[in-house]
């Protein structure tokens, strides 16, 4: 007999569309979406599971495209923490993986962590021994010896720069991620920690092996260098001038906004003591500057930068950068997962993508905080968390909600 679920709920929204489909279902089977739309027509057969929730929405899981396993966000001195032994991260990283899944993140994009310990995460995800979503890692950042990166490690030059990507690719990388920039702006110009030519050879080194390249960017000349190159997707953005937009608007490059990180109060007053004023100073500028590309149009993603089970804070943030709220919800699914190079797979409901499906009370096209209010979780089909307190199924087909 073969392994088919069929959900149901007040609303299913697709990914793909601007509004719901009313009364809408969805048949999932070993894994895969067969079908969606309304339940109406929907085709059910005697074996199949059956759940309902008469006040949910069933829309694509999460994606947080721009993450890092070990760090929390919530604790003082987060940035710092970074540094902690690599069995502590670890843990950590375990921790974090967890509430990732519970508040719907079915993907997620890791941009860095300590001693290829994402690689051992994404191992024990995919072989059942922790929870978590599917990660994609970029192993060991790579910034330069006076540059930023707190979960970067320093090579110098092109030879080093070369062998570290190497390395990280041999080690099992999705991506590779380099530090061009650091965050704040200060006076003057924003310097460019790594030269025109270690970009360069950053981004044709990796493309050479098929892997993306991904960086922490805010602007300056760094970021029309890694333009021109055919950088993958460009991190955060917070300075980024009109021209630039423009520029990156006609480029192949992606974007990755982290609002949340330099907007919320609450996580600022967690970054190092020497930090907090000048990010304080710049709020307003880095404010504009990602409202600026919000305006222009450009195809952006979402990420909470290690503030696991929020990104409904970015998502929201995108809304008071200008998104309404289908195309903030768009950044953390369908878009995340292009921008992510796995569009094809996941991030919408779609025959033949991945099972990977969020239930919430509500409507988060309405009212996007809904999203906090997880019912269900299904990651390939397989409920991966569930309060599922207010789900009945049929008479027909009656059986127990899996815990
Ligand atoms: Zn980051």
């Amino acid at each position: 007999m073969e392994n088919r679920i069929i959900l149901k709920a007040r609303h299913v929204w697709d990914g793909i569309h601007d509004s719901a489909t009313p009364f809408g279902a969805i048949l999932i089977e070993n894994g895969k979406i067969q079908a969606v739309g309304p339940a109406e027509n929907i085709m059910t057969a005697a074996h199949d599971h059956f759940y309902e929730w008469p006040d949910a929405t069933i829309l694509p899981g999460l994606i947080d495209s721009h993450t890092h396993l070990s760090m929390d966000g919530t604790m003082a001195n987060y940035l710092d923490h970074m540094s902690d032994d690599v069995a502590v991260l670890t843990l950590r990283a375990s921790a974090m993986m967890r509430r990732d899944v519970k508040a719907g993140i079915t993907t997620c994009r890791c941009l860095g962590d300590k001693e290829f310990l994402d690689i051992a995460c994404r191992h024990a995800v995919e072989n059942g021994e922790v929870d978590g979503p599917r990660v994609l890692v970029a192993t060991r950042g790579i910034r330069s010896p006076n540059g930023h990166g707190f979960v970067g490690y320093p090579f110098k030059g092109i030879n080093e720069i070369r062998n570290a990507i190497r390395e990280n690719i041999h080690r099992g990388a999705d991506l590779i991620k380099i530090y061009i920039t650091g965050t704040l702006k200060g006076k003057g110009d924003l310097p460019s920690y790594l030269t025109r030519e270690e970009i360069r050879l950053a981004i044709e080194e990796s493309h050479a092996a098929n892997i993306p390249v991904a960086s922490h960017c805010v602007g300056g000349q760094g970021l029309d260098w890694a333009i021109e190159f055919g950088l993958d997707t460009v991190e955060h953005a917070y300075h980024i001038t009109s021209d630039q937009v423009e520029r990156l608007a006609r480029s192949g490059t992606g974007l990755v906004l982290t609002p949340g990180a330099v907007l919320s109060r609450e996580r600022v007053d967690n970054l190092p003591r020497n930090l907090i004023q000048g990010h304080m100073d710049e709020r307003e500028m880095m404010f504009r500057s990602m409202a600026l590309t919000v305006s222009a149009g450009i195809k952006f993603a979402v990420g909470t930068d290690g503030l696991h089970g929020e990104l409904v804070q970015d998502i929201l943030y995108l809304t008071e950068l200008g998104a309404s709220n289908v195309d903030a919800l768009k950044a953390a699914t369908i878009r995340g997962a292009k921008i992510c190079g796995i569009g094809n797979e996941t991030g919408s409901l779609e025959a033949g993508k991945r099972a990977d499906i969020i239930v919430v009370k509500g409507n988060p096209l309405e009212t996007l905080k809904d999203l906090r209010n997880i019912r269900a979780v299904y990651k390939r089909g397989r409920l991966v968390h569930s309060e599922a307190s207010d789900v009945f199924s049929t008479p027909n087909f009656a059986h127990s909600v899996q815990q």
